[in-house]
């Protein structure tokens, strides 16, 4: 058998830059000259192009620096890394899962250590307040200041003892959502933020001639 380079000799000359479009040709061909079958040639090549979509879409998140995506994609880019090396994720399971705290008992996962406030009845009874982690934006412009600020708790006295989120901008009156009305207000907020990139990304741009 001629080898496969033989074969492709075009599509093994590798420009800078056009590596992505070399191997999309390139692995076919390869595939086809070990006999592989098409529905595995198509398999693969569809493998490829979703790699280099998710490369450029890699690169694209960390020139942004969006800090919750790029959490994302670097976890991603370990199991990537994991694969392509044939490493086992063994290793990355096991610490993934020591990541995920115990929680005390009667506390969530989620409580922080002293913080809950426990309210003890006259027949005995003891319901708690409970106090998780808190996040807090001071967006300035150096005069004036909105502080935003939101934190995870729950109350036992309530009749509704599920977990909220609480929040609201420095002292006002805040805000209180359950899981379904949080997700509506990421949604909101991630919006903004994204709106926040595009002013950004055009705010340099001069008036036209
Ligand atoms: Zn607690």
């Amino acid at each position: 058998m001629t080898s496969i380079i033989a074969d492709q000799p075009q599509a093994t000359k590798v420009e800078p830059g056009q590596l992505e479009p070399s191997l999309l040709a390139t692995m076919p061909a390869a595939l086809r000259g070990i006999g592989a079958d098409e529905v595995l040639i198509a398999r693969a090549t569809q493998i490829v192009a979703t790699g280099i979509v998710y490369d450029t879409w890699l690169t694209g998140v960390r020139e942004q620096g969006n800090p919750r995506l790029l959490e994302i994609t670097e976890s991603l880019g370990l199991v990537v890394d994991y694969l392509a090396t044939g490493r086992p994720l063994i290793p990355l399971i096991t610490a993934a899962e020591r990541v995920a705290p115990a929680a005390a008992p009667g506390h969530h996962p989620w409580c922080v250590a002293g913080a809950c406030r426990p309210e003890r009845f006259d027949d005995g009874e003891v319901l708690t307040e409970h106090h998780g982690p808190r996040y807090e934006a001071d967006v300035t412009d150096g005069a004036e200041t909105i502080q935003l600020w939101a934190e995870l708790g729950s109350d036992e006295n309530f009749i509704d003892g599920r977990a909220q989120v609480f929040m609201a901008a420095g002292k006002a009156d805040g805000l209180a959502f359950h899981s379904d009305e949080l997700d509506k207000v990421i949604n909101e907020l991630g919006e903004f933020v994204d709106g926040l990139r595009h002013l950004r990304r055009v705010m340099d741009q001069g008036r036209a001639a």
